[in-house]
């Protein structure tokens, strides 16, 4: 498949970069970050998640963030979504985009869902009859598509049967988890191509953890495969649940930057991102992971040294 030129990169540091801080964000900082988010040039930016509040405290102050966020024109709000209680919360805040969770295997789906992988799809269902008679877009997910921590690599027959499933309910945009971060290019290549090939009209996205350092190399594996939409988190902001201390989201600021450097277009203002990275790190700093908020830009030149300096 012929790389695409140009890229759209979904913010999702609000939700999953918030959602995995230990401590919960004031709901004003987070209005404050949000709309600073909305000023870098984001189509689309996952802003929250609508699960119960004693599950996630993180986020029990999901509809009053989206009461007071800007609503830039032609941008779309998205939310997750668990379920048909948080499906009608979504739709009273107009949230634009609901994306429902789902987990590739049984044993991440019940420590996530308390069900496993088909009885949480079956709960889909009423989520998308609901939906149909209301504004709002439905997308689906599925986490640790590319391993899992409790039963290692997932079959791509599992993910035919899981699309399968989201084809039958009318849910074709879906977005590919590396939750865990275990994907590697290859990896991403034969489960991507395999789906392309099975499911040809759907719309697939990349959501990539940097948890082993292999994020952008997955990302330009993705675009190989026809891949243009990912999503990305501000100063690298959310952790994995398995390994504390490790990244979490590749960060928005590297991605950006990485695809810019090799002519990929994001129609992102990355000095904005940089900006908003640089207030998320200095707030968070134990939590932020960033190459580009360490080194700077490759275009950030530095005056010639007059003496000979040693490059090792
Ligand atoms: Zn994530």
């Amino acid at each position: 498949m012929e790389k695409s030129k140009k890229v759209i990169i979904t913010e999702v540091s609000p939700r999953d970069g918030f959602q995995s801080l230990p401590q919960s964000v004031p709901t004003e900082m987070k209005i404050d970050i949000i709309n600073r988010i909305l000023t870098c040039g984001f189509k689309q930016v996952e802003v929250t998640s609508f699960v119960h509040p004693k599950a996630v405290p993180q986020m029990s102050d999901a509809d009053e963030v989206l009461q007071a966020i800007d609503r830039p024109d032609g941008v779309i709000l998205r939310a997750l979504v668990p379920n048909l209680q948080g499906l009608e919360r979504a739709i009273a805040a107009k949230v634009d985009k609901a994306k429902l969770m789902l987990s590739a295997t049984d044993s991440h789906s019940l420590n996530n869902a308390n069900a496993k992988t088909m009885d949480a799809m079956r709960g889909f269902e009423e989520l998308a009859a609901r939906a149909e008679s209301s504004p709002i877009k439905v997308s689906g997910s599925i986490s640790v598509a590319f391993g899992c921590p409790y039963e290692g690599i997932v079959p791509i027959t599992r993910h035919i049967e899981i699309c399968k499933r989201y084809e039958q309910l009318g849910i074709t945009d879906i977005s590919l988890a590396d939750t865990t971060g275990m994907a590697n290019p290859e990896s991403v290549k034969r489960i991507v191509s395999g789906l392309q090939e099975r499911f040809p009209e759907f719309q697939y996205s990349l959501h990539l953890h940097n948890t082993r350092g292999m994020a952008f190399a997955n990302a330009v594996a993705g675009l190989a495969e026809g891949i243009v939409d990912f999503d990305s988190s501000l100063a690298g902001l959310g952790g994995c649940p398995y390994a504390p201390n490790a990244s979490g989201n590749i960060a928005t600021e590297d991605l950006v930057h990485g695809f810019e450097e090799m002519g990929i277009q994001t129609n992102l203002d990355l000095d904005r991102i940089l900006n908003t990275a640089k207030l998320l790190q200095e707030k968070f700093p134990n939590e932020s992971d960033s190459f580009l908020l360490k080194a700077g830009k490759c275009s950030d030149l530095h005056k010639a040294p007059t003496e000979q300096i040693k490059l090792g």
